[in-house]
């Protein structure tokens, strides 16, 4: 083999570790080093379970080995490199090459090429060093994961207990917990229960579905003093969501092959809990706020608020005979934001956003939060040429402002901007009914999200 093609290998080799951020990257990388001196069709790379001595495919541990007659063939090759000093296999088209820790033989990585390989290929050559190369590479690739889990297990738990300061509706705090436990629980499944209070029995409320309706049997044994429950020796286990000694619901995590091990049991355990306190405060929000005029995580009025206010408003408009306007605004591509930086990001933009309006409003003027990313506004004392400046200095506010989002780590930026797009509408008094003064401003924001966004339009008719 020629010096170039040699340190071409080894450079692709080195990168293909150093610079690959999860498993797949890190085979696609070998897939690339390879090629520099093989005609490679694909690269595959099966380690053994320390537990059911089962060989999964690095890139998916969750998923079972289906193909039996493979599997056995990936053993039996497996098993030739025990005790022998050889460091590849080959046959055709396929090289087989161990992948050990010391003399331990840890699993096997295979080789696939377009064409035949001959023996003198320059492969060959340096095959021991590949072979120490790899295995030392996946062994580190492990290990590095199990420290990101150690750091992400200290921000789910953080973020966990966060997450109660911004929202209080169950049906959306769950499904972010069930995304972040199974962020960071890489090799199971992980489901959601809650308890249903009346009938006792417990309702799957993450994910959509369930692979193994066995789990609900294991839930029957839980109760609020059984403490975790590892069923099927340790491959299933069932925390519970306690409250006041009271079973709240239970998170589960299943995998058919591996069973968990001890620092997941005790990671699982730990968010458990902060999961339950997340709940219960969760569960006497909602109580509190039933009464409540505010909306929780913006601090604006809530929507039932801005109803009672706008029949007020109206009503007080048509009296006095004073010009009353209503502003409706709503973030632009808002999604976008939640899908690429979480929820908990997606969450500090709609306070920040909140604030905004506010700070650019004057002491009279009515601001609510009217839905998710939507605010309404309603300016008593406002004429619509007014009213329509208003809404152009809340979307200039707005499109400036950096939003800062340090804590929460994220990679890629630390500050953020948006922008709205904005409706804006006249009170009639002609108007039969007090709603078709926000109607209207929602049909004028329509047509500015219609006509580029990051725009105000008011209704004229
Ligand atoms: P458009 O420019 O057309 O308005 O695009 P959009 O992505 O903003 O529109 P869409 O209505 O499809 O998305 C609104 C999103 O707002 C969907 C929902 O997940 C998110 N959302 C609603 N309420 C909340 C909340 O309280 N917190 C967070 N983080 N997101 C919310
Ligand atoms: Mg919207
Ligand atoms: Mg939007």
């Amino acid at each position: 083999m020629d010096y170039k093609t040699f340190y071409n290998f080894m450079l692709k080799l080195t990168s293909a570790f150093e610079k690959s951020k999860c498993r797949r990257d890190f085979i696609l990388g070998l897939e690339s080093a390879f090629a520099k001196i093989l005609q490679v069709d694909s690269v595959k790379i099966y380690t053994l379970d320390e537990f059911s001595y089962v060989l999964k495919d690095f890139e998916k541990p969750w998923e079972n080995f289906v193909d039996d007659c493979q599997n056995q063939k990936l053993h039996d090759v497996l098993n030739s490199f025990v005790g022998s000093k050889e460091n590849t296999k080959f046959q055709d088209n396929i090289i087989y090459m161990p992948i050990s820790e010391d003399t331990k033989i840890l699993g096997v990585l295979k080789i696939v090429s377009d064409k035949k390989i001959d023996s003198d290929n320059d492969f060959f050559e340096i095959s021991q060093l590949i072979q120490k190369q790899i295995s030392y590479a996946v062994l580190n690739f492990k290990s590095s994961e199990k420290m990101k889990l150690n750091t992400k297990f200290h921000q789910t738990i953080r973020n966990i207990a966060k997450i109660i300061e911004t929202q209080y509706e169950l049906s959306y705090i769950l499904p972010i917990l069930g995304e972040m436990i199974d962020s960071f629980i890489y090799e199971h499944l992980i489901y959601i229960f809650i308890k249903n209070k009346n009938k006792k029995e417990f309702k799957l409320v993450w994910p959509a579905n369930i692979k193994d309706s066995k789990i609900y049997g294991y839930l029957e044994k839980l109760s609020p003093k059984s403490g975790v429950l590892l069923e099927r020796d340790g491959k299933v286990g069932i925390f519970p969501l306690l409250s006041e000694q009271k079973l709240l619901g239970a998170v589960v995590a299943y995998n058919p092959f591996d069973k968990l091990n001890q620092n997941e049991i005790n990671y699982l355990d730990e968010i458990s809990k902060q999961a339950s306190v997340t709940i219960e405060r969760a569960g006497e929000y909602m109580k509190i706020l039933k009464d409540a005029t505010l909306d929780a995580l913006t601090g604006l009025n809530n929507r039932h608020q801005f109803t009672l206010r706008l029949s007020e408003q109206t009503a007080s408009a048509k009296r006095q005979n004073t010009p009353l306007c209503c502003i409706m605004t709503d973030i632009d591509y808002f999604k976008k934001v939640n899908d690429t930086y979480g929820h908990a990001v997606g969450d500090c933009v709609l306070k920040n956003v909140a604030r905004t309006i506010k700070k650019e409003l004057r002491e009279n003027d009515i601001p609510s939060r009217y839905g998710g990313e939507e605010f309404a506004i309603l300016l008593p004392h406002t004429t619509l040429k007014e009213a329509e400046l208003v809404a152009q200095r809340l979307r200039t506010a707005i499109e400036k402002k950096k939003i800062n989002i340090e804590e929460y780590n994220i990679e890629t930026t630390k500050q953020l901007s948006v922008t709205i797009s904005v409706g804006v509408s006249l009170y009639d008094k002609k108007m039969k009914e007090a709603s078709q003064l926000y109607q209207n401003a929602d049909k004028a924001l329509y047509e500015a999200k219609k006509t580029g966004r990051n725009k105000v339009v008011v209704y004229n008719g």
